[in-house]
């Protein structure tokens, strides 16, 4: 399973790698949206201590520092979205007293698919983080249900969800700020789902 220091450094490098990718992920909304995606991104992410992530802070609260942080200082859709999903890994966290296996991995991802369908209302095809978060949900639960192994689950996750957010390029958006642009958000990621995949791919990154 991942221990606390394959955690530390899964959500370490993830929260590093977006705030690296600050400029693009604007870039990424201001063509399909209202170009403030990397400014909320940062609003929440300067509020956590990746040296604590890296070094010291237990798995739950590792998640629950990324959860309290987007909830409480990010605006815009995706800060909330993005917080109900790290609660639920905080929660998975918490019920294993320590490190996450392939099940709960899952458990927290399906949890937190359905919790952002709930709030948001969008459906896969929508060009929204779902469009990442689905398919690597699938493929998870695929893995959990032939008995795979933990990497190979989160492999499969990985490419799901990168798949998923570079599809996200072909579609006009119908929710969020982006479908107010319309056929311009044509040919543009969406910077929601390209985050998530980042999520998906630095988890297989620290299984390894
Ligand atoms: P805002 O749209 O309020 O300016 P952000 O720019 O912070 O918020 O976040 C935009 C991202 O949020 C999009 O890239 C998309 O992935 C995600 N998003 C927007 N609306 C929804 C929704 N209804 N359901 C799921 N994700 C959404
Ligand atoms: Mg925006
Ligand atoms: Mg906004």
């Amino acid at each position: 399973s991942l221990g606390r220091a394959a955690v530390g450094r899964w959500i370490g490098t993830f929260v590093e790698r977006v705030l690296a990718e600050e400029p693009n992920l604007t870039d990424l909304d201001r063509r399909a949206g209202d170009g403030d995606f990397g400014t909320n991104m940062v609003a929440a992410l300067d509020h956590v201590d990746v040296d604590k992530i890296r070094g010291t802070y237990s798995p739950a609260t590792i998640f629950e520092s990324l959860s309290d942080a987007y909830l409480s200082h990010a605006g815009g859709t995706s800060g909330a979205l993005f917080g109900i999903w790290f609660r639920q890994f905080y929660r998975a966290a918490t019920d294993s007293g320590g490190g996450l296996d392939l099940e709960a991995v899952t458990t927290a991802a399906r949890q937190g698919l359905d919790t952002i369908r709930e709030l948001g209302g969008a459906q896969r095809g929508d060009k929204t983080m779902i469009d990442a978060i689905e398919p690597a949900v699938v493929a998870l639960e695929s893995a959990v249900d032939t008995g795979g192994g933990l990497l190979d689950g989160l492999a499969d996750a990985a490419d799901a969800a990168t798949r998923g957010a570079e599809a996200t390029a072909g579609i006009t958006a119908s929710r969020g700020r982006a479908s107010y642009v319309g056929e311009a958000s044509r040919g543009i990621v969406d910077p929601g789902a390209l985050v998530s995949s980042w999520f998906f791919v630095e988890a297989r990154e620290a299984a390894r």
